[in-house]
């Protein structure tokens, strides 16, 4: 299938290119110490990528350990409820080990860095999703972990900062600046450079220098070859739209890989937080420009100066001022939409498919359970699979406080 000019049918053999350029977008903008480890790693991954023993391992892990293949649900009174004759379905990231999708590309990167001959794992984390994620495949693996953490998240993501300890991680506290994830990732950074011969870096998502924003949605473009398969056998079709959240972009991409190459619309949703006010939301594709930071070249949302701006969302781990590089190309080829869901509409939908479906959904995947609701109504008939990246469990406290019971 033909989009814009672009082939889809052989998309992942040329996107990214050798240099990790999707269109003007990715490459590798770091120091030279960080671009010979970033070689390093690339090269291990296109070893490995192709080795029969690492398949295999990966392949058992996922099904063994994560719980892998999760499920398609339907969502019966959901649908119903909508009077519209469109029916909603939920790949379920959820059921996932460790309750999201960040499992999944944190085991394929633990499992690179074991194929390499590493003894540890670095990263940094902003609420401690990604923190958790990785501290669980560090002790899978018998890899030594190391997280950064600013002192404002560590105060403020006490469970996460626990369940990172009993897994064996070290979470080494960042104080300089505002102490929050920028402050992390530089320090993270810097150890990586000092420790490089021993330790692999683990980015969180389909962000940062080649190869990185490769390597991550490779290994999440489970969820979308998954799902593809299961909606054709629940459904014998394709759906008509696909949907899901967008912060620094890997479950979307994730799931987005497995429908680029057929006829289904993709929508990719930002957060609108309380409103359009640069500091208010974290849309970065919606109100961002092209830029670098953190060793990519993406569409990103700046502040006077040109630094990252200040950005906000309900759903802390959507709260990122850039996006992954291919979601910038995909948004300038328009082969995916993005679109925006504020605060208020997400805790609605929160409550919707708790109630409804008795699932509770991460705050982040409530954005894409919005979305995925409103377009439904606005279609009339179809089909629409939204990835549900995550579970709820995490934002219980924090969404009783701040909204109560509704
Ligand atoms: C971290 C996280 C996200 C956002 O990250 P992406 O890289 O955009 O997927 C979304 N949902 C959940 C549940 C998360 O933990």
């Amino acid at each position: 299938m033909k989009y814009n000019n672009v082939e889809f049918d052989t998309y992942f053999k040329n996107y990214p290119d050798k240099n990790g350029y999707f269109g003007k977008y990715g490459g590798s903008y770091v120091t030279p110490e960080l671009a010979r480890a970033m070689k390093e790693i690339a090269e291990a991954y296109e070893t490995v990528c192709k080795s029969p023993d690492f398949i295999a391992e990966l392949r058992r892990i996922r099904k063994e350990f994560q719980g892998r293949p999760t499920p398609v649900s339907y969502l019966k009174r959901l649908s119903a409820s909508l009077g519209t004759g469109v029916h909603l379905y939920a790949k379920r990231e959820d059921l996932n080990h460790t309750g999201a999708h960040k499992l999944n590309h944190c085991m394929g990167e633990a499992l690179l860095a074991k194929y390499m001959g590493k003894k540890k794992v670095i990263a940094e984390t902003g609420a401690g999703q990604h923190g958790v994620a990785l501290a669980t495949a560090a002790a899978y693996f018998g890899l030594e972990c190391d997280i950064y953490m600013g002192s404002v998240d560590i105060k403020k993501q006490a469970p996460n900062v626990a369940r990172m300890k009993v897994l064996g991680a070290r979470v080494v506290e960042v104080t300089e600046g505002l102490a929050t994830l920028k402050e992390a990732v530089d320090a993270a950074f810097a150890a990586y450079c000092r420790e490089y011969k021993d330790a692999i870096y683990c980015i969180g998502s389909v962000v940062g220098p080649h190869p990185f924003p490769m390597m991550v949605r490779d290994f999440q473009s489970i969820v979308g070859i998954e799902a593809r398969e299961q909606f054709i056998e629940m459904t014998g079709a394709l759906p008509d739209a696909v949907v899901a959240c967008v912060g620094g972009g890997s479950n979307s991409m994730g799931i987005f890989a497995g429908f680029l190459n057929d006829p289904v619309e993709i929508y990719g949703v930002e957060p609108l937080g309380r409103g359009e006010k640069m500091g208010d939301h974290a849309a970065s594709l919606k109100y961002g420009e092209e830029g670098i930071m953190h060793g990519f070249n993406s569409i990103m949302l700046k502040d006077e100066n040109g630094e990252p701006s200040p950005v906000y969302s309900v759903a802390s781990g959507l709260d990122y001022p850039s996006s992954g590089p291919e979601h910038a190309f995909l948004h300038d080829i328009g082969r995916v939409k993005y679109d925006v869901v504020g605060d208020e509409e997400t805790i609605d939908a929160f409550y919707t498919l708790s109630r409804m479906e008795g699932i509770i959904p991460a705050i982040e995947s409530s954005h894409a359970v919005a979305y995925g609701i409103k377009l439904a109504k606005a279609m009339g008939k179809g089909s629409v699979l939204i990835n549900l990246s995550g579970r709820g469990d995490k934002d219980m406290d924090y969404i009783i406080e701040k909204y109560g019971i509704r």
